[in-house]
């Protein structure tokens, strides 16, 4: 009379564990790629709206100070034309290059990248 055998056997196998468990990390890496690509096109996306402040800032200090197209505006007085009078600073971390009245604002980081979060190094 062996009662082992008789007993029925509750639970998981090994193999089960090991097919959910490899379900559930490939369903994970999925999601990490998609996240990591929509943080990187929010991260140029706002690094392109910063631009756009900084060149609404500079037209309004060359209009202000009676300025020319190749003056130079500095951050100190950009800042009066931007919101909550401070200058803003790229996600990335990148740092922003003011440039002439007729030449672009450009990041570090972002600049030269056709769409906005694409082909960003290091990221
Ligand atoms: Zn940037």
């Amino acid at each position: 009379m062996k009662m082992t055998n008789n007993l029925r056997r509750s639970g998981f196998t090994l193999v089960e564990i090991m097919v959910v468990v490899a379900i559930i990390g490939l369903l994970m890496s999925v999601a990490t790629v998609g996240i990591n690509h929509a943080i990187k096109t929010a991260k140029g996306q706002t690094c392109q709206m910063n631009i756009e402040a900084i060149e609404g800032a500079k037209q309004m200090w060359m209009l202000e100070s009676k300025k020319g197209d190749n003056d130079v505006a500095s951050e100190e007085d950009l800042k009066v034309h931007l919101k909550n009078n401070a200058f803003p600073t790229c996600p990335s971390g990148g740092t922003y290059t003011i440039n002439s009245l007729s030449v672009r604002a450009t990041c570090s980081v972002h600049s030269g990248t056709a769409t906005p979060g694409a082909a960003v190094p290091g990221q």
